[in-house]
């Protein structure tokens, strides 16, 4: 079924009878060339490009709850191509390339909205480093503008600017970042993989990986084993966990991650505002909403719902910069689980095991690898060689040493990401 105006027009006109699914509910099959465990935005994705790029149709994606049920349906929708470091810079550009063509690729409107991401800065410090990650992101093919405080005023006059601790003093402008509807891009996928192909099976929990001399064989699921000659992990916070079933030991910590919104308000806030002090950042909703959130919560865990130590600081810190905001009524909070690697920075790799490749490690930042992640993965399951954009995701370089991309300066340690 593809959509457009006239089918809409149609629908309307005759009953909205004609609509059907998005995708199939299949039973899975015994065997299958690729399976992919992870219905979340990045499982999808890459079953999407394997198919569409690739030509490799049999493939299953197994997701044991429901598809975008994880942290593609958690995130708070931020997409944005302004990374510092070689490595990450060139693969978040190949992102955004692919985000700017994405609904008309799927044909499925994923509310795509580059509205213009600002990262305020506070102090002379942090200033410098702004310039320098501007100077390298337009050095990358990409756009960064440095504002002075007047131009961060004309655009967000909401803003405290008098704060003793976080003075504004101005803003690195991405104009081409923005937001995108994370659900409709995670349903997108799905409807673009299920169209060529591809069985997408939900409930359907993987329990056991299969490896035989080295070699993968298949999964155990909840729904009985399934053979595959390829088996790709896309399991997010569960990474760690799932690749223990293959006898392999991440580099990786699970985290929980908070996000808010308040009730719907009338639009106020155009950009995505990110500060450099806090990491906090806040934005408005396609349905008014104002959505926050800030750091992690530091403790390791596997539950989706965090701590109240990190919601105090959060709603400090909103209210030292957006004093307007206590008077908004906050509807709901939530938690995801991050898979923090100790540089920040994320996995496409081989696993040493023939046949089985990780995806993993995009610690809070995924979403917007969403559809780069899908396509790097994918390249790298069908010809067994790392995408031209991800060649620096080596798993290799948390035991070597060599290779390390800390985005943020603070160390290869989970706890300060
Ligand atoms: C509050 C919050 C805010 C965020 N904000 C942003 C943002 O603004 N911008 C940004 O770029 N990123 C953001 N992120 C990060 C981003 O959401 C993630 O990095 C990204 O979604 C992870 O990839 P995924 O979509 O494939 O994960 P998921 O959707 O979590 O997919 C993984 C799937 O694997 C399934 N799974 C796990 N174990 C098994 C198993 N054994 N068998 C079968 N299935 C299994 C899970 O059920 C899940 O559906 C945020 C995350 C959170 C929680």
């Amino acid at each position: 079924m593809r959509f457009s105006g006239w089918r809409v027009l149609k629908e309307g006109l005759t009953g909205n009878k004609g609509w059907t699914g998005h995708w199939r509910d299949p039973e899975p099959k015994r065997e299958y060339d690729v399976v992919i465990i992870g219905g979340g935005g990045h499982g999808l994705a890459t079953a999407y490009y394997l198919a569409k790029e690739h030509g490799i149709t049999n493939i299953a994606v197994l997701e044991k709850g429901y598809l975008g049920g994880g942290n593609v349906g958690r995130n708070t929708t931020i997409v944005r191509a302004n990374y510092y470091l070689p490595g990450n810079s060139e693969f978040y550009s190949h992102s955004m390339h692919l985000w700017e063509g994405l609904e008309q690729d799927l044909n499925y409107n994923a509310m795509m909205s580059q509205r213009g991401l600002m990262m305020i800065y506070h102090n002379d410090g942090q200033r410098d480093a702004m310039v320098r990650r501007g100077n390298a992101i337009i050095n990358q093919g990409d756009d960064a503008e440095l504002l002075d405080i007047e131009g961060v005023r004309q655009r967000a006059p909401f803003l405290n600017f008098d704060d003793n601790r976080f003075p504004v003093m101005g803003a690195l402008l991405h104009r081409r970042g923005g937001t995108a509807r994370h659900d409709a891009v995670a349903w997108g996928f799905a409807r673009g993989a299920d169209m060529r192909g591809v069985d997408l099976i939900q409930n359907c929990e993987v329990t056991g990986i299969d490896v035989e001399n080295g070699k993968v064989r298949g999964v155990q699921t909840s729904r009985g084993v399934i053979r595959a000659k390829k088996v790709a992990l896309a399991a997010a916070g569960r990474s760690g966990q799932v690749a223990a079933m293959a006898g392999l030991r991440l580099p990786i910590e699970s985290h929980v991650l908070q996000a808010f919104v308040t009730e719907g308000l009338k639009p106020i806030i155009n950009h995505v505002i990110a500060f450099a002090e806090s990491h906090m950042y806040i934005s408005q909703s396609d349905k008014g909403g104002l959505v926050f959130g800030s750091y992690l919560d530091f403790y390791n865990s596997y539950a989706a719902r965090g701590n109240l130590p990190m919601v105090e600081h959060t709603m400090e810190s909103i209210m030292a910069m957006v004093p307007a905001l206590g008077k908004a009524r906050l509807l709901r909070s939530w938690g995801g689980i991050m898979d923090m690697t100790p540089d920040g920075s994320p996995i496409i790799d081989h696993s040493g095991i023939e046949g089985l490749y990780l995806n993993c490690g995009w610690c809070y930042g995924g979403f917007k690898a969403t559809p780069g992640s899908g396509n790097a993965y994918a390249h790298l399951i069908a010809t067994d060689r790392p995408h031209g954009a991800a060649t620096k995701f080596k798993l290799d370089r948390f035991r070597s040493g060599y290779g390390l991309m800390d985005e943020e300066g603070t160390g290869a340690q989970h706890n300060l990401h």
